[in-house]
């Protein structure tokens, strides 16, 4: 038994923070994962860089080895980078009517999207919804837009031969004005590559409609390509969100990534299916995992912290309720509640402990007092942190010149740490104590 500790104190000592080589070395294969996810080179290369910064002297959880921790750091910051800060699927369609222009490279989807987004908009918010398609290049692609509109039961635009694209815009929009619609799709023409005219023509589109939301439509399957559709149209036409589809196929997605780090705009909805209900919200943390394609090692990590975080609640609370609450506990707690957002922010998470964080704040208990209180337990010896009752006059005036502040403050801070003890060895005794432990954590 011994022996085995013996190497869990070990791994722990040495596992107490990420050194540069342990997140290099584990960025390789996260590299490799990423390329391999389809997320374009500059844009891989990039996060790769940001994550190593970040992750370089992080703590690495118990029982967790380095390479794990740098996965699960990735994993996070993937999420971070893909969720954005605003809702996904919040869609401007105020001010009715409202126009949405989709644009994109012909087969991306946007006629399925279309008339998928049109289903979802009547089905889930009401609303009256009429399409319009701008593709005079193929016929066929006004009736198909027709056929779909029919289907999920909503309006399009009578087709009228000959007509150019504005002049198509122009009409949809007074139709969707007199016809009292709430939300215009304008279904632009495909286009095999980026090219100048069509280009040309959907800012030209672009200009006559006024779209709120300007979505581009991209295959998820979509490899190395995807940042230049996106750097292209976001400053040609300016776009306001992202639709990712075929994500119901075998491809990891990385399209999504390269397209949050070139454009910034949010990934609002992903195309599951050809069927007209398979139309999901985005959720950054599904894409992520499948990006990664790491999700064991996540759970695992997760896992671990969980329990890690459990067992020094349940350590704490246990010293607590015995009364045993020295000065390096009450360093933890104050430090604790700098991050947490001083006093307010961790009394209104203690149970019926609101009334005392409003008096602590009507006594001048704020954050810079936090700072002093800190300073002047930093300025203790180990013997003093562990057993204030060893302070006496000549100490107090050693630690508080220490800290360069007036004995008085000491006094005031060791009778608060007595008044906590008491506080903690009570609140033990009553239970409870775990739960907001670990809800400080
Ligand atoms: P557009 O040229 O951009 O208008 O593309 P379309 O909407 O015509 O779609 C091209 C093809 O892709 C059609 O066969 C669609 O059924 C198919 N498609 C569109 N979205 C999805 C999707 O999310 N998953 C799958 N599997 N097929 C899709
Ligand atoms: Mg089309």
């Amino acid at each position: 038994l011994s022996d085995r500790l013996g190497s869990v104190f070990d791994r722990l000592t040495k596992q107490g923070a990420l050194s540069e080589a342990d997140v290099i070395a584990a960025l390789r294969e996260v590299r490799t994962a990423l390329l391999e996810a389809d997320v374009s080179l500059p844009v891989a290369r990039d996060f790769i860089k940001r994550v190593q910064d970040k992750a370089t002297g992080s703590a690495v959880t118990k029982s967790i080895t380095p390479g794990q921790m740098v996965v699960k750091i990735v994993h996070d910051e993937l999420i971070r980078v893909l969720a954005g800060d605003e809702p996904a699927d919040a869609l401007k369609i105020d001010n009715p009517p409202a126009a949405i222009l989709m644009v994109g490279l012909q087969g991306s989807g946007k006629t399925t999207t279309t008339a998928k987004l049109a289903k979802r908009l009547k089905d889930r918010n009401g609303k009256r919804v009429l399409l319009a398609s701008l593709d005079t290049n193929r016929p066929a692609a006004m009736e198909q837009l027709a056929i779909l509109a029919g289907q999920v039961g909503v309006d399009s635009l009578p087709i009228v031969k000959g007509e150019t694209a504005v002049q198509i815009a122009r009409r949809a929009k007074t139709q969707a004005a007199m016809g009292g619609y709430d939300v215009l799709f304008l279904d632009t023409a495909g286009r095999l590559h980026i090219d100048e005219v069509l280009m040309d023509e959907v800012q030209a589109v672009r200009d006559i409609a006024q779209p709120r939301e300007t979505l581009l439509v991209v295959d998820g399957l979509t490899g190395q390509d995807a940042v230049n559709v996106a750097a292209e149209f976001d400053g040609k036409v300016g776009i306001s969100g992202v639709v990712l589809t075929r994500m119901d196929g075998d491809g990891r997605g990385g399209a999504a990534l390269s397209m949050r780090a070139v454009t910034g705009k949010p990934i609002r909805f992903v195309g599951l299916g050809e069927k007209m209900d398979a139309l999901e919200t985005f959720e950054a943390e599904r894409v992520a995992g499948r990006i990664l394609g790491m999700g064991d090692i996540v759970a695992l990590v997760e896992r671990a912290q969980e329990t890690f975080e459990a067992e020094q609640a349940e350590r704490m609370a246990r010293r607590f309720s015995k009364g045993l609450f020295n000065m390096n506990d009450l360093k933890g707690q104050l430090e604790q509640m700098q991050k947490m957002g001083g006093m307010q922010g961790l009394m209104g998470m203690l149970p019926g402990m609101g009334k005392m964080a409003k008096q602590a704040e009507d006594a001048g208990f704020d954050d810079r007092m936090l700072r002093r209180q800190v300073a002047l337990i930093n300025s203790m010896t180990k013997k003093e942190r562990a057993n204030p009752d060893l302070l006496a006059a000549s100490r107090k005036k050693r630690i508080a010149a220490g800290a360069g502040l007036e004995v008085s403050e000491l006094n005031r801070l060791l009778k608060q740490h007595k008044q906590m003890a008491e506080m903690m060895k009570k609140m033990g005794k009553g239970g409870g104590m775990k739960q907001a432990i670990k809800q400080m954590m």
